[in-house]
């Protein structure tokens, strides 16, 4: 950046030698963005930057000056993160992406990162409701391609037969909603520019998903009983933590990442993050939290953990504010909103087959997924790496942590364990009520807003485009095409409500 005094003698040269250019180039000065600071150094903030730099390359937008992010940890990516066990890296975070991430698929390219490739072969499965299986498939690991295909052909024979015509119906149900989430892809000319996350939803009509639960929307579409209390039930609980109870758009957001194609990033997915973040001009402030943020007339001041102050014109939040203690100054107010704990962990050993009342550990399929039984103390859990048939790396999540005499019982070996508690993401309901875009009418920015919609690293990805744009047609001076929608649920606080905190702290 050029320093200021250096800009002034250029513009003063400038009106010297024509009035016109002076008007020309004031104009364009009063319309830039002059700096950005971002909360988060997720898929969300750093899609955000990317974005912003990209958008604001073309000559008719706006340019952005400097971006500063902050990032209360040493790393990037928030929940794009590893883990090691054992001399081995997993995702300990958001592991699979749909092959229809299309922003994430581009941010890859772009990039040159390499991407895992939707693995040919199946593993089993295994429907667990706290006492026995109530459907296997059947083990196709086998050395041989051929039989392991067959096998694979007679477990979609089993799968089809034990749940139907019903199985083509959630198939469809997803498919709609995926067409649907695709007009998020289409050009500038046809997609406006979102104020609020419902007026998002329902120009791609997806709102209407999000008033009813998922086993409401699945029971119209005519799925079977048996069909919801099982396969999607395992799938709800697996990707959020929940149960059909969900909302319909956050349900069949689960229902897609369970299709074929998933693909996930060689070396880890929290590369995007990092990728983005170096190739978007950003200042980064890592392993400083942002405690404060106050709107002082032009610009924001944010206050950090470590005592520093920053200004900037335009703050955006790109992390889930639940549970946080950011003050806020004049404060503002979001719906009360849950997070879905969602306790991962990884033990390097082996399971006990006499928990599952089998009698050898081969029989226990490589994911058991379970059913909404009560007191059931897991949600899943996967064979992340066979090391040998006696040696194996899982994954298990569940609701409330796993204690050392629950896994004492599930495991006849354990050589290592390692605990993660996400604040995953939100506990979903139907009708849903969402946060503002725009936290305070003017230039501070929630991205997370849209992860009561569905939370996925591209739907973060989704909501910073949008938010770029926006941030680039306020300054631009035209207003954004799909108008302001902050009423309601979603009311911005008057800044003299006594409370300067965020509304849950
Ligand atoms: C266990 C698990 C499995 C998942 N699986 C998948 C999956 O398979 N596929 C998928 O697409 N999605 C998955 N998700 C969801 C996905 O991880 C999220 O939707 C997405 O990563 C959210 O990105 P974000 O940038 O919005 O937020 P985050 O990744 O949470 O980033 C926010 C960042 O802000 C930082 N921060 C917070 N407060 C402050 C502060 N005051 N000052 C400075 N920094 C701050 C945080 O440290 C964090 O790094 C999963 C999530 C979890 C937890």
């Amino acid at each position: 950046m050029l320093s200021a005094p250096f800009v002034s003698l250029l513009l003063f040269i400038i009106s010297a030698t024509s009035t016109l250019a002076t008007e020309v180039l004031q104009t364009a000065n009063a319309n830039d963005v002059k700096s950005v600071c971002i909360i988060g150094s997720g898929i969300g903030g750093s899609s955000l930057a990317y974005f912003l730099r990209q958008y604001s390359a073309d000559p008719s937008s706006p340019t952005v000056g400097d971006i500063r992010m902050f990032e209360r940890n040493r790393v990037v990516g928030g929940r794009m993160a590893m883990v090691s066990i054992a001399g081995d890296t997993f995702e300990a975070g958001a592991s699979i992406l749909h092959p229809k991430n299309f922003h994430t698929l581009n941010f890859t390219k772009l990039l040159n990162l390499r991407i895992n490739e939707p693995s040919s072969s199946s593993f089993s499965l295994g429907i667990w409701d706290g006492t026995r299986f109530n459907f296997k498939t059947l083990d196709t690991s086998s050395e041989f391609p051929l039989f392991q295909k067959l096998v694979s052909l007679v477990n979609s024979f089993r799968i089809i037969y034990r749940y139907g015509f019903s199985l083509f119906k959630m198939d469809n149900f997803v498919k709609s909603t995926v067409d649907n989430f695709l007009k998020y892809y289409s050009d500038f000319g046809s997609r406006p520019v979102f104020e609020s996350v419902e007026k998002m939803l329902k120009w791609a009509g997806l709102y209407e998903l999000t008033c009813r639960t998922l086993q409401e929307e699945l029971v119209d579409a005519g799925l079977s009983p048996l069909l919801i209390s099982e396969l999607v039930t395992v799938i709800t609980r697996i990707n959020y933590g929940q149960s059909v109870s969900m909302s319909g758009l956050a349900g069949a957001v689960a229902l897609a990442g369970s299709g074929g194609g998933l693909w996930s990033v060689e070396g880890g997915n929290w590369q995007i993050p990092a990728g983005l973040i170096n190739h978007s001009d950003v200042t980064l402030h890592l392993d400083e939290e942002i405690d404060s943020i106050s709107y002082l007339g032009d610009y924001y001041k944010l206050n950090s953990t470590k005592g520093n102050s920053y200004t900037c014109q335009v703050t955006v939040v790109a992390t889930p504010l639940d549970e946080l203690n950011i003050w806020f100054y004049p404060p503002v107010s979001i719906p009360e909103r849950k997070l879905q704990h969602t306790y991962t962990t990884f033990v390097r050993g082996l399971l006990n087959p006499a928990y599952f009342g089998l009698h050898s550990a081969s029989e226990i399929p490589e994911l058991v997924g379970t059913t909404e039984t009560p007191n059931l103390p897991f949600s899943c859990i996967a064979v992340l790496k066979k090391y040998t048939e006696v040696d194996m790396a899982y994954k298990l999540f569940s609701r409330e942590p796993m204690t050392d005499e629950l896994l004492d019982l599930l495991f006849s070996v354990r050589k290592e364990t390692l605990r993660i508690d996400w604040g995953a993401y939100p506990h979903y309901t139907s009708p849903e009520v969402f946060a503002p875009f725009v936290l305070d009418g003017l230039h501070l920015y929630y991205i997370n807003a849209f992860e009561n919609a569905a939370s996925t690293m591209e739907t973060s990805a989704v909501a910073a485009e949008n938010i770029a744009r926006l941030i680039l047609s306020k300054f631009s001076g035209q207003p954004p095409s799909s108008s302001s929608d902050l009423k309601g649920s979603t009311s911005v606080a008057s800044a003299s409500d006594e409370e300067g905190r965020h509304f849950e702290l």
